[in-house]
């Protein structure tokens, strides 16, 4: 085993406190020359590409220093395509080289590196490699594939815990608070000839554009506006709504709509208690985009007993899952009718006034039943492109 210097473990360790390679003199007590050469050199003795993240991960992958103590990784949700860029920052990929790696664009991989930052709460890469490492993201037998073949083990996408499934746009997440029935009442807006049930402090985007009124819930969004933090029971209304609405992809918020020439349409995965005696499906489970299809086929909880892949050429907006109200005698208070929650179609305006909706219902009308892996085979093939295939890389 390398046995360090004082001072390069103090690199180290200013590495993994989010400290760069800019700030590495005044943190160590000498010249940014004296700095530079002491981590070129330290590069040079571990086998470490010039690249602080990576001399991280070497670090503790050689035990040149003691890795650091690991934590439960259930404390921590990361979308799958976020945990794929972070063993590519631990061998010291540049945006190019990831965006070829995983063959997405580079702009989508640049998103996405920042958002995996955000989500560690790590100011470098270097610092997101050592988060990365506690939560077992990053490990040491990948890091010493790496060293020897060249060829880090598992930069295949990896499948997410099983039971678990994909982190959903969808889902409600810690810390969010659906509002209390208690700011729900009985009112008579200027327009309305009869009663129904509205928020004492009602605002505009209350109702959607038929009428319905939708359950609030606060949202722990990060700065770029995602939603962060462990997932929980239950899909958050105005994320699930609209996602459905727009018919965007249940995991990322990204486009499901498939450009496959002669047959474009929304790719969902249904289930058979979602078939319809009359035909076609009826779901609130939205669509998935190409890239998280077969993670979903593959993982997500509600889809392993068995599931269908549609092409969905055509659909409709039917209703809302949602909670019956009744005012109670002539007051302005409410009550549910009961504690679960039911279909309620856009048709009945008359049962819609009582409606408290949280989800939002489409009608899958008219599809084609596809093979997933084919289509995904034959239409969308995968990585290990040539060079000549990567649009975004550089010379
Ligand atoms: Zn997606």
């Amino acid at each position: 085993m390398l046995a360090l210097t004082e001072l390069e473990r103090s690199l180290h360790r200013h590495l993994v406190d989010g400290g760069n390679l800019g700030g590495l003199g005044p943190a160590l007590g000498m010249s940014q020359k004296e700095a530079s050469l002491l981590y070129t050199g330290m590069c040079d003795l571990l086998g470490s590409p010039r690249n602080p993240a990576a001399l991280v991960a070497i670090c503790y992958a050689t035990g040149a220093v003691q890795p650091p103590e690991l934590l439960d990784p259930s404390g921590i949700a990361l979308p799958q395509e976020e945990r794929d860029l972070l063993l590519l920052f631990a061998i010291g990929l540049g945006a190019a080289d990831m965006a070829a790696q995983l063959d997405r664009k580079q702009w989508k991989v640049n998103e996405q590196a920042k958002e995996v930052l955000d989500n560690l709460q790590a100011k470098t890469r270097a610092q997101a490699v050592h988060v990365a490492w506690q939560y077992g993201i990053v490990t040491g037998p990948a890091i010493r594939e790496w060293l020897e073949t060249g060829d880090p083990a598992g930069t295949e996408p990896t499948a997410p815990l099983s039971g678990l499934g994909p982190v959903l746009y969808i889902q409600m997440r810690e810390g969010e608070v659906a509002d209390t029935p208690r700011a729900l009442c009985a009112a008579r807006g200027p327009a309305e000839a009869m009663a129904l049930l509205a928020y004492w402090d009602q605002a505009a985007d209350d109702r959607d554009a038929r009428g319905a009124l939708w359950a609030r819930a606060s949202e722990v969004l990060s700065r770029s506006g995602r939603p962060v933090g462990q997932p929980v029971q239950g899909v958050h209304p105005a994320r699930q709504s609209d996602t459905m609405r727009r018919q965007r992809c249940r995991v990322c918020f990204g486009h499901a709509r498939l450009e496959i020439p002669g047959k474009p349409g929304y790719l969902y995965l249904v289930t058979d208690n979602e078939r319809r005696p009359q035909g076609g499906y009826r779901t609130t489970e939205p669509p998935v985009c190409i890239d998280h299809a077969l993670v979903c086929a593959d993982s997500e909880p509600r889809l392993q007993s068995g599931h269908t892949a549609l092409l969905v050429t055509s659909s409709t907006e039917s209703g809302v899952l949602g909670t019956r109200y009744v005012p109670l005698g002539d007051s302005a208070n409410v009550a549910a009718v009961s504690d679960s929650q039911g279909f309620h179609p856009y048709a009945d305006r008359e049962r819609m006034r009582w409606v408290l909706a949280s989800e939002l219902v489409r009608d899958l009308t008219a599809y084609k039943i596809i093979d997933l892996r084919r289509l995904i085979r034959t239409t969308f093939p995968t990585p290990s492109a040539p060079a000549s295939r990567r649009p975004f890389a550089t010379a």
